[in-house]
């Protein structure tokens, strides 16, 4: 492969080509800088998924996608149209998802702090599936479920306790976390086994999620083990049958070459095994499968069009090349550290001539996206792609700066089009009095 996404070519003059558009050329028509997508990628990534649910569970099972690392109607659309479910962790990525017309049966609601008027939101919209992260939570879903005269499917949140080996920051498994109940300290069974008691909630299953960009399949392996262990602790305690074992996400992706992903269907074989075998072992009905890969959906058919403007070289130093954007469009350096590969679309095989640092425009010292890194040479006007910029890019921007945010351009078959349209200053001023 010769770039961190599979979705890149060269094209007959030399420039970088994305779904058959020449990436000059959407700068040149959308202006920078500009997220840029892959439809298809992301349509084939969820065919993918799809399959493996096919393939492996005999389609018992859902698809979800975890909304939080992309969110606009367009995407809401998409996924529908791929016959997708969806996650979602706030009243605004619901309300998104409902206004491009996504079934609401079809989405599960996450949170460690849905409030009431979000509960409420769901319950009156009728979504599929509340997955439950606290005993709080617990009561005023019931009750809020009982005063409309409903029942609330739930799943619990739970923590399997599995170190999975990633970035602390994005690590969730472990007893030391925000979200959810702990398996060990027999907190999970004690709620499930309250829940069942309360008249206005119906609990179907369990979920959890173990960390983000993971590569290893053990942990995957691990959760299912511990998970369905629990389902059968509950069957005996409480003669209470779950019906559905949500997995979670977290499935890693390709930033820089040193990033070596597992293929997604191997995930999927790998837990799978895990799950007949254990079901057969405890004597259980294979439960329904619900996977919720957000990451791994959209980041690899994404990238960032930049502008560079000054390149300040700081002899003995370093080289600084600022491009028109930054921490308001790519927090994750800054909060994270992550690391990107970046090519230059007019020249994206060209040999390395000078190592910089990319900068972005923002009044932060750390407002860098990314550090030493060998490119071809660099001039004041000359377009940066940023790789593998779709998940958790668009979705954590910010206006920091009152930076207006970029555009997100869609491309499909040679035809680029805007998914959502950039922001402009008076965008700005929406809430200002
Ligand atoms: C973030 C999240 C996901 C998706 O994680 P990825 O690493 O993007 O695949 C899935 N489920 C839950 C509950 C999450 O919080």
């Amino acid at each position: 492969m010769q770039f961190v996404m599979d979705c890149l070519t060269v094209n007959e003059n030399g420039n970088l080509s994305m779904a058959g558009c020449d990436l000059t050329e959407v700068a040149r028509q959308f202006g920078t800088p500009a997220y840029v997508m892959d439809e298809m990628q992301i349509r084939q990534n969820c065919r993918t998924y799809r399959k493996s649910i096919e393939e492996y569970y005999d389609g018992n099972g859902l698809v979800l996608y975890a909304s939080k690392a992309f969110s606009c109607k367009a995407i809401y659309r998409m996924m529908q149209e791929e016959g997708m479910g969806i996650d979602v962790v706030s009243g605004g990525e619901l309300y998104t998802a409902l206004q491009a017309g996504f079934p609401a049966e079809k989405i599960y609601f996450h949170g460690n702090n849905k409030t009431e008027a979000e509960l409420t939101l769901a319950l009156e919209y009728g979504v599929g599936r509340f997955v439950v992260d606290n005993r709080y939570e617990l009561d005023m879903l019931n009750r809020i479920a009982g005063e409309m005269g409903k029942i609330a499917k739930i799943l619990f949140r739970i923590k399997p306790g599995i170190d999975a080996h990633t970035h602390s920051f994005i690590q969730t498994g472990q007893i030391d976390s925000k979200f959810g109940v702990a398996l060990e300290t027999g907190e999970a069974e004690e709620i499930i086994g309250y829940a069942a008691k309360l008249s206005s909630v119906e609990v179907v299953g369990i979920h959890c999620h173990i960390g983000s960009q993971i590569f290893e399949l053990e942990p995957f392996q691990m959760a299912a083990k511990v998970m369905l262990k629990l389902m059968a602790t509950v069957k005996d305690a409480f003669g209470l049958e779950l019906k559905e074992l949500n997995l979670g996400g977290g499935f890693g992706i390709k930033y820089v070459k040193e990033d070596m992903p597992i293929d997604y269907d191997r995930y999927m074989e790998a837990v799978s095994q895990v799950v007949h075998q254990e079901c057969a072992r405890l004597g259980m009905n294979l439960p329904f499968i619900v996977i919720e890969p957000g990451r791994s959906i959209v980041a690899s058919a994404g990238l960032t069009l930049y502008t560079v403007g000054c390149v300040k070289e700081i002899p003995n130093v370093r080289t600084y090349v600022s491009v028109d954007g930054g921490m308001a469009d790519n927090p994750r350096h800054i909060m994270y550290g992550a690391e990107y590969e970046a090519v230059l679309p007019r020249n994206p095989l060209g040999e390395p001539e000078m190592t910089v640092t990319v900068a972005g425009k923002c009044c932060e010292s750390g407002d860098i996206l990314i550090r030493d890194i060998a490119l071809p040479k660099v001039e004041p006007g000359d377009l940066l792609a940023m790789l593998a910029t779709g998940a958790y890019h668009y979705s954590m921007a910010s206006n920091y700066n009152r930076i207006p945010r970029p555009p997100v351009v869609m491309l499909k078959d040679g035809k680029a089009s805007l998914a959502v349209r950039r922001e402009r200053y008076e965008d700005l001023l929406n809430c200002d009095l």
